[in-house]
């Protein structure tokens, strides 16, 4: 009797814990960001297909990506303008169907998700070890860029432009960009990648989320005959 209650005790407390850890699973899968390999799964459609790509608006520039993300895009570009971002046409560029340097996969440019900004200001780093990104704490992003050619800042954008990018959400609460800055072993602050699947995407941006934004703006008056 009291072997098989313990043996009923024991059993439960197993059940627990796969719960538990079952939990936990699927919790870190919901919180962590999307593998390339995944987003290459996602965005299958539009490897290296040009003709699938849109031209959008991007501040002063045009870029090409995959139609779902054109709002994406256009949220990010808000939260720039509202921290007075200057963006380069001439070393800014989305998609183009290349490798990963170094490697044989696809980069995820080459699926119209990703957009590099400033790269001459945002320059690529395959650094020793592993650390977190320096941020330049001068106030303009002309000071900021002279931090990163003395090889004192990684990147000429500020801590709180990054935060407001990274709180964009789609309606369906999903993070809509990695930023490459925030890799460990390399930096790519240049680089921004969306994070989420062209489902996500379709259901709309949070607006509330994009800083900058004007939730309220009032439609156009009515036309005069
Ligand atoms: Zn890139």
């Amino acid at each position: 009797m009291w072997a098989r209650q313990i043996h009923f005790d024991c059993l439960d407390i197993v059940q627990r814990r796969l719960q538990q850890t079952l939990f936990l699973i699927l919790y870190e899968e919901t919180e962590m960001s999307q593998s390339t390999e995944n987003l290459r799964a996602l965005w299958h459609d539009y490897e290296c297909d040009e003709n699938k790509m849109v031209v959008i608006p991007f501040g002063p520039d045009k870029i090409r990506v995959a139609p779902p993300t054109a709002a994406a895009w256009q949220a990010l570009a808000t939260v720039l303008q509202h921290h007075d971002y200057e963006i380069r046409t001439a070393d800014t560029d989305s998609y183009n169907c290349r490798n990963i340097k170094g490697s044989s996969e696809k980069s995820l440019h080459s699926f119209g998700i990703a957009l590099d900004i400033n790269w001459t200001t945002n320059p690529f780093k395959d650094h020793e070890g592993s650390r977190p990104v320096r941020f330049s704490d001068k106030d303009t992003q002309n000071e900021r860029a002279d931090d990163v050619r003395l090889g004192r800042a990684d990147t000429d954008m500020p801590p709180r432009m990054i935060n407001d990018i990274l709180a964009i959400k789609t309606k369906n609460g999903q993070q809509v960009f990695e930023w490459g800055g925030n890799w460990q072993t390399v930096k790519d602050s240049m680089h921004f990648e969306i994070d989420v699947a062209p489902d996500d995407l379709d259901g709309g941006i949070d607006l509330a989320t994009v800083v900058g934004e004007k939730a309220d703006d009032p439609s156009p008056p009515p036309l005069q005959v």
